[in-house]
């Protein structure tokens, strides 16, 4: 940046230009009301994540900050917002809205999505009393001609959001977490990947579509890492495999699970195993509670539908390959689903704990079908959309 200053002014200003085009980590949001100017809002990720605390401050919102429960209340557009530190979802006056990506609590300043979430302000407001664009907050406070602006329903992008282009594989666990063991040793981790990795050649070798693995080696990734994959990429489907564990050693069987409250114990056992990962991350905190889960389900109400249309298939085709029980479609709570904007499933493969299972989860062919069945289903999910 010295040697820049040192050229001219005009190729400055034009190089000032594309810095703020290509903003980085410092560049903040303007905010106008009623076309003044009235003070600028720190950014973080290039512009992609907005400080809520500037926002309240700079539009003097009222607020109600819980430092225990990391929840914050403030209002936009007289609309009263409530969000919770890691979570993808906001309350705006008691409905559910999905955002882009999870609040953000970096040493007590919270940031939200910042297109996603004026992207949802702004299709809520009946007039044009709040715009965010070209990296401006503009809003209109009172205004004394009541000129209703008719809602731009944006068909492009309510369409764009069930065309199918990205799936993403999510490979449960990994590095560190190796996820259920057998008998054998058999580690959950490596027959997730390899199923992963197969199904990942089935689909680019047949289908037209863009295909984004969480992990495609043996590495530890958190949770919430592997839903924010999915969302940054813009996944149309989100398809996490495991195998399954259980005292019994007898349990046997293939299930596909979605997420939802908590009603069956066997799969609120499975959704224990499997969220058990969140003590090696760190995050014990994050216990889900009931009411997280119905609020997860009520977020994900929108593609809930889809998601269990492609869990059905996933059995469906399965069942056709292999010699293993048909354990059905259930839902309970997971944590790695919870915040997929998109439809999304976690298909168990199989009891790595029983111990005829686990051998035919070690066989190469047997992957191989299990592989196929995903991408069948895969197949046939695309011809309904
Ligand atoms: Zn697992």
């Amino acid at each position: 940046m010295v040697k820049l200053l040192r050229i001219n002014f005009q190729i400055f200003l034009i190089i000032f230009l594309f810095s703020n085009l290509y903003a980085n980590s410092e560049s903040k949001v303007k905010v106008f009301q009623n076309n003044v100017f009235i003070g600028e809002i720190n950014t973080i990720q290039n512009k992609k994540l907005f400080s809520v605390n500037d926002f309240i401050e700079i539009t003097k919102s009222n607020n109600f900050i819980n430092y225990k429960t990391q929840k914050v209340v403030f209002y936009v557009d007289n609309k009263k917002i409530k969000i919770s530190n890691q979570v993808t979802f906001i309350e705006i006056e008691d409905n559910l809205f999905q955002l882009s990506s999870k609040v953000t609590n970096k040493s007590g300043v919270y940031y939200l999505p910042t297109e996603s979430f004026f992207g949802i302000i702004q299709n809520l407001s009946d007039s044009s009393s709040i715009k965010y664009t070209n990296n401006e907050i503009r809003f209109t406070s009172i205004s004394t001609d009541k000129k209703i602006v008719k809602k731009n329903v944006d068909l492009r992008s309510e369409m764009e959001k069930w065309e199918f282009k990205t799936i993403v594989i999510d490979a449960g666990h990994g590095g560190k977490d190796p996820g259920a063991v057998g008998y054998r040793g058999t580690k959950e981790k490596d027959i997730a990947l390899d199923v992963a990795k197969r199904l990942e050649k089935k689909l680019s070798k047949n289908m037209n579509i863009k295909i984004i693995m969480t992990r495609d080696e043996d590495v530890f990734l958190r949770l919430s890492e592997r839903t924010k994959i999915a969302n940054e990429s813009n996944g149309n489907l989100f398809i996490s495999i495991h195998t399954n564990a259980a005292e019994d050693r007898r349990a046997s069987g293939f299930e596909t699970f979605l997420i939802g409250p908590n009603k069956n114990e066997a799969a609120v056992r499975v959704a224990a195993r499997e969220n058990a990962v969140l003590e090696l991350e760190g995050t014990t905190d994050k216990k889900l509670t009931n009411e997280d889960l119905i609020q997860a389900t009520i977020a994900q109400s929108s593609f809930a539908s889809k998601s269990e249309q492609f869990a059905s298939m996933v059995q469906k085709e399965i069942k056709k390959r292999v010699q293993s029980r048909d354990r059905g479609v259930k839902q309970a709570g997971f944590y790695v689903l919870m915040g997929a904007s998109m439809p999304n499933v976690l298909v168990e493969l199989g009891f790595i704990s029983n111990p005829s299972e686990e051998k035919k989860l070690r066989s190469p062919q047997y992957r191989d079908q299990l592989a196929t069945a995903i991408y069948r289903a895969v197949e046939q999910y695309q011809k309904t959309l």
